[in-house]
């Protein structure tokens, strides 16, 4: 019995150095969320208190804690912080600490955390703003397709087998929407379908010889598409296709509760809470009917 404790205690101080590590990345990650939709830099300035622009001290960046310790508002001016820091905080490190649970300690674990990290910033950043950036979408998938056939290789896989996995992961994530909204827009086009958003006002149905065509499409962001191919990337053929069976339950679940709460039935809501939820869902909740 002292053992069996003994011998789980490497994986316990692992799981709780992750949370620790979550904790301190959700910082950051509030400033790229912030900051990535302005077009800002993400190293300078420091943060500032958007009310009185006092500079905020490194004891008030402590994860959580300044949070609670200032009850919410800023030294200087006392205007409320939001609420939403310390969640993304303690959402970060208790998906760090629940990544490390699940996958163990190896190779990976950068990847995965790195992963999840992006994944965080990809919803709340889509939530508030409805697009996606590059800059994580691409940016990861480019970071993945490099990563994760070497560390599956450095953990013992064949590299071919690593690498074509990862390709096929990524195609078939970003092919399988693309599909979706490609044959969804020349559908609606050829049917005669009007919508409020697409085409902007004043512009016209694209044509094949433009990029529009093929990446511009009605009610779906390419984000989207992007934001799969990275997720493809790093969980492979299978689990891309058991995330966007169940991105698709779980926008329709959110969908409706949106619906339900704002009282309207068109307002335009982002698909990538949906998807980044699924991927992680897929990764912490394995679950295979075959
Ligand atoms: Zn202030």
């Amino acid at each position: 019995m002292q053992g069996e404790l003994l011998a789980e205690l490497p994986a316990a101080a692992a799981v709780a150095y992750a949370g620790l590590l979550g904790l301190l990345i959700g910082s950051f990650l509030n400033v790229v969320i912030h900051r990535i939709p302005l077009g800002e830099s993400l190293l300078r300035p420091g943060s500032r208190c958007p009310g009185c622009q006092r500079p905020i001290r490194p004891w008030e960046n402590v994860p959580v804690l300044s949070w609670l310790l200032l009850r919410g508002r800023c030294a200087g001016c006392g205007r409320w912080i939001s609420l939403r820091y310390p969640a993304v905080e303690l959402l970060t490190g208790m998906l760090f600490a629940a990544l490390v649970y699940r996958t163990g300690v190896g190779w990976m674990t950068p990847v995965w955390l790195a992963w999840g990290a992006a994944l965080v910033t990809a919803a709340v950043i889509d939530f508030d703003h409805r697009f996606i950036p590059d800059e994580v979408t691409l940016g990861g998938l480019a970071v993945a397709l490099v990563c994760v056939p070497v560390a599956h290789w450095l953990e013992g896989q064949l590299w071919v087998e690593a690498l074509l996995r990862s390709a096929l992961g990524a195609l078939l994530g970003g092919g399988m929407l693309w599909i979706v909204g490609f044959v969804h827009a020349r559908l609606s086009v050829a049917m005669g379908r009007s919508f409020k958003h697409w085409p902007g006002e004043g512009e016209e149905i694209p044509k094949p010889a433009s990029l529009d065509y093929w990446t511009w499409f009605p009610g779906m962001g390419f984000g989207d598409v992007k934001l799969l191919a990275m997720i493809g990337a790093v969980v492979g053929p299978w689990g891309v296709m058991e995330t966007v069976v169940v991105a698709s339950l779980l926008g329709l679940v959110m969908a409706l509760a949106w619906a339900a709460g704002t009282r309207r039935f068109d307002a335009p809501f982002g698909f990538g809470p949906a998807i980044t939820a699924a991927a992680l869902l897929g990764v912490l909740v394995p679950w295979r009917p075959f």
